[in-house]
């Protein structure tokens, strides 16, 4: 037995062989010591031949997907070797088999699987400077294939799908890329495959036989050189590890990166798209907001169009009209929602079906969602968009299969298949008579026994049975004489004879072989139906595609209506122009309805860059994001969180926020905020949206404020970049830009002095904020009193010292002696709107100061409401 574990073991080197032995899957060597250690399963010894005991952990077959889930979602491979014949009947050693190999990336267990998300395993082919990128899921069959010419596009893509598993060349690992960087961000593992994968006519031929095409062109891959190379080594390793014929794998999508809008990783983290920046938690994310789904078809496919935003003005405006659609008619909305409900996840479904792993209770779980199907299409009847109208004929409502599972499969069967009880009595003849065999066996024999003593005229003839001769007909001596010639002997006794018939042979073999039978029946007839529905792949994932559709939209809708979104006016000249917008994920978690709304304007002429300024606090960055929102939930399709809004399609959208995630890599803040601005700057366009949250705060603050405005230069000039910005800024100075580029505006987020304390009024206003309030915010975080009053001494001494400085620096000019005024308040007070930073103390003074006496009745109301107005 060690040998032909050995041997099968050298064929599996890289993986953990579960090797099974009878109730047990057991596991040697290496294996053994990992797997004790992974599953703190106890380790211990077998003989075998060596001077060393090996060391040996087992895990119990019945609970092996536990053990097996644990494992691979630690990163493992593991192979699974069965017993391929019964031990019973096995002359010498037991064949065994690895029937399939379980890695991350192609784990099929539902419970292992989050069924919001997809479960990608990627394929990454190097080839001079292309990367040939593939990924299938085939848990669900979706298989995609693209080609990308940069590194970075290469590590957005494995952003936006973020695999759990990536098999490539040895080249990828040289590419430039930090793998160890992409495992520890992604949680991912990476195993380099042999060179024969991609052999390009292995790969070929791997897909021309699957899809049953003449050649790769046929497959719209035409111009995928390495492309095909990666879909083809990734089928390749499919059918290695799965051991069978991928054959839920019905389509190839190609797909080219520039039908998206492109996000980096740090954009789509910092956006929280699909999880929150610090807890990695979908509560406090956009997805978390939008996501109002039914099924888990309709998540995944939602989470795919947050991932990937459109940038085509056609195929947005075709979203929008079905969510306008569902948005206006929310009855029938509603009703398809509680229709939805039930539905089941028919894209895994069907691939258990498809891959014989779906148990009974799957089908009676797919037939009760088909079931909702007419229904769904039904409502769906009077709907006018194109979109709706496009799902409701994609939805086959699969009547046939529906009944067939409805006749065949009972209502509540068991998990298993192989111990009887799954088809419905009436569906086939044989079953119904086994069944009746097994229960009303007894009443055929009395039957029998009655019809034979009439028939022969023995009176105290008796059906019995015995475990050698099994049933016969007893006789006694006396009336041996009047047996008939049909009656065959089969034992002589002292005071009796014992015979069998035809008949009761034949009773015997349906009583005795029924339970056998029926269960081995029962168990052929399930296949036979999972088959058959294995065999109507593509209309079932066509229908699931369809229903996952409208549970998106009809989510979108509800959305939309719950939260007072409008349909934002896409336009191709650039310009955004938000009223009222909001953040839809603050909105959502401060209380009472009490979120400021704000108006954006950007375009290509006058308002390419908003300057913002404001206390740290303010809102700034909320600002920022809900305007990066509102444009990409625009793209995906999503009414957005505003009174009304135009949106110029943007091609990307970059944001450089924070620094904190980023400091376990290694690099110093500064380091990396720079490396991110140098990427910004080099992949912008035109029509990019750009979110920048304090440049240049890692470093002195001449250097930053001169990096910062140099940045702003460049960006601003529209022969060298010229992209739409928000840039949120200490460095007050970078406001004197308003008056040099004709692109620049000013903006602050307004607060209003009450004596030593700030008031946040989260609106932002035109114009530049002239202070800091650095000392008026630490004090609202709770910094002790002392420390307050310390740090306002020394601000009071600063200055003084800066002025001291100017008027040194001054006399060193040869210039008059007369102070400059400190640079920190040259800001242009003309631009500045009322609300910001007026003091209750100004009103209190100018109160103080009116003469009443001399005022007329309207005056002083003129006055009053001039003052109120300051407040
Ligand atoms: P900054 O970037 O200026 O330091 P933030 O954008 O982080 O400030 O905002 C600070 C806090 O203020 C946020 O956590 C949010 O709760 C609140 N806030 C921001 N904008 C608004 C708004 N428009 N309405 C209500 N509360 C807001």
């Amino acid at each position: 037995m060690m040998q032909q574990y050995l041997e099968t073991k050298k064929n599996y080197p890289d993986c953990i062989l579960f090797y099974r032995l009878g109730d047990f899957y057991e596991m040697f060597f290496d294996d053994a010591l990992t797997a004790s250690r992974e599953l703190e399963i106890t380790l211990t010894g077998k003989n075998c031949g060596l001077e060393e005991r090996a060391p040996m952990c087992g895990v119990p077959y019945h609970a092996v997907d536990n053990y097996l889930n644990k494992l691979v979602s630690k990163g493992y491979k593991v192979a699974i070797c069965e017993q391929m014949e019964d031990p019973k009947l096995a002359k010498g050693i037991v064949k065994r088999e690895v029937i399939r190999i379980v890695t991350p990336g192609t784990n099929l267990d539902t419970l292992a699987l989050d069924e919001t998300r997809n479960n990608y395993l990627m394929c990454i082919v190097c080839m001079a400077d292309r990367f040939g990128v593939s990924v299938a899921d085939i848990s669900t069959g979706a298989y995609l294939v693209t080609e990308l010419d940069s590194a970075r596009k290469l590590t957005d893509e494995i952003f936006k799908f973020s695999p759990k598993e990536i098999i490539c060349t040895q080249a990828f690992l040289m590419s430039g890329i930090d793998v160890e960087d992409l495992k520890a961000r992604l949680g991912i593992t990476i195993y380099t495959l042999d060179d024969w994968y991609f052999d390009d006519e292995l790969c070929r031929r791997a897909l021309t036989e699957h899809f049953h095409t003449e050649s790769t062109d046929g497959l719209g891959l035409g111009d995928f050189n390495c492309g095909v190379i990666a879909a083809g080594a990734l089928l390749q390793y499919l059918i290695e590890t799965q051991k069978t014929s991928i054959s839920n794998l019905t389509q190839l999508t190609p797909y080219t990166s520039g039908k998206y809008m492109v996000l980096d990783s740090s954009t789509r983290r910092n956006l929280e798209l699909c999880e929150t920046l610090r807890e990695k938690q979908r509560k406090g994310s956009l997805l978390w907001v939008l996501d109002k789904t039914k099924t888990a078809m309709g998540a995944r496919m939602l989470r795919s169009f947050i991932e990937q935003p459109l940038i085509d003005i056609d195929e947005i405006e075709l979203r929008q009209q079905a969510v306008a659609e569902l948005k206006s008619n929310a009855i029938a909305r509603e009703e398809i929602r509680e229709y939805l409900n039930p539905v089941y996840d028919l894209e895994r479904l069907i691939s258990k079906i498809s891959y014989q792993t779906a148990n009974p209770r799957d089908l009676v779980a797919f037939k009760s969602s088909l079931s909702m199907l007419p229904h769904i299409k039904y409502i769906m009847g009077d709907f006018k968009s194109a979109l709706l109208c496009n799902i409701r004929e994609d939805i086959d409502v699969l009547e046939d299969l529906c009944t067939l599972v409805e006749q065949s499969i009972i209502e509540d069967p068991p998990i298993s298949i192989r111990e009887g009880n799954l088809i419905r009595d009436g569906f086939h003849e044989e079953v119904d008579r086994l069944r009746q065999a097994k229960t009303e066996g007894k009443t055929w024999l009395a039957d029998l026994e009655a019809k034979e003593r009439e028939k022969t005229g023995i009176k105290n003839m008796k059906v019995k049975y015995n475990r050698v001769f099994g049933y016969y007909l007893e006789v006694t001596n006396s009336y041996k004489d009047m047996v008939p010639d049909y009656y065959t002997r089969k034992q002589t006794l002292a005071n009796a004879e014992r015979y069998i018939t035809p008949e009761l042979k034949e009773l015997e073999d349906v009583i005795l072989g029924a339970e056998d039978r029926l269960v081995s029946l029962e168990y052929e007839l399930f296949c036979e139906v999972r088959d058959k529905i294995a065999s109507e792949i593509l209309r079932i994932q066509k229908t699931a595609k369809a229903v996952a559709g409208i549970d998106v939209f009809a989510s979108l809708a509800l959305v939309a209506e719950q939260n007072n979104y409008v349909c934002p006016k896409m336009n191709s000249r650039g310009l955004i122009q938000i009223r009222d917008g909001r953040h839809p994920v603050v909105e959502k978690m401060i209380k009472n309805d009490m979120f400021i709304a704000n108006d954006t304007l950007l375009d290509n002429h006058k308002n390419r860059i908003s300057i913002i300024t404001g206390p740290n606090m303010a809102g700034k960055s909320t600002y920022m994001r809900q305007t990066a929102l509102i444009v990409l939930m625009a793209q995906i399709g999503s009414f957005v969180p505003a009174s009304e809004a135009k949106i110029g399609i943007v091609d990307r959208i970059f944001t450089r926020v924070g620094a904190s995630d980023d400091l376990a890599s290694g690099q110093s803040t500064f380091m990396v905020e720079m490396t991110e601005v140098a990427n910004i700057l080099r992949n912008a366009t035109s029509d990019s949206l750009l979110i920048l949250d304090e440049i240049g705060r890692g470093t002195s603050t001449f250097d930053g404020l001169s990096i910062a405005w140099a940045v702003v230069e460049h960006i601003s000039n529209p022969k060298l970049l010229g992209a739409k910005t928000l840039f949120a800024t200490h460095y007050h100075e970078l406001t004197e830009l308003e008056g040099k580029l004709s692109s620049v505006n000013n903006y602050c987020i307004a607060v209003r002095e009450r004596g030593d304390d700030i008031v946040f009024l989260r609106k932002i206003v035109r114009g530049g904020a002239d202070k800091s309030y650095g000392i008026q915010v630490a004090k609202l975080a709770g910094v002790p009193d002392s420390i307050i009053e310390r740090a306002k001494e020394l601000v009071q001494e600063l200055s003084d010292a800066d002025i001291t400085e100017a008027v040194h620096e001054a006399k060193v000019e040869g210039k008059s002696t007369k102070p400059k005024k400190k640079k920190y308040d040259q800001v242009d007070l003309d631009q500045m709107t009322l609300s910001d930073t007026v003091s209750d103390e100004d009103v209190l003074k100018e109160l103080k100061e009116i003469d009443i006496s001399t005022l007329t009745p309207i005056e002083a109301l003129n006055v009053l409401n001039r003052l109120q107005s300051r407040l």
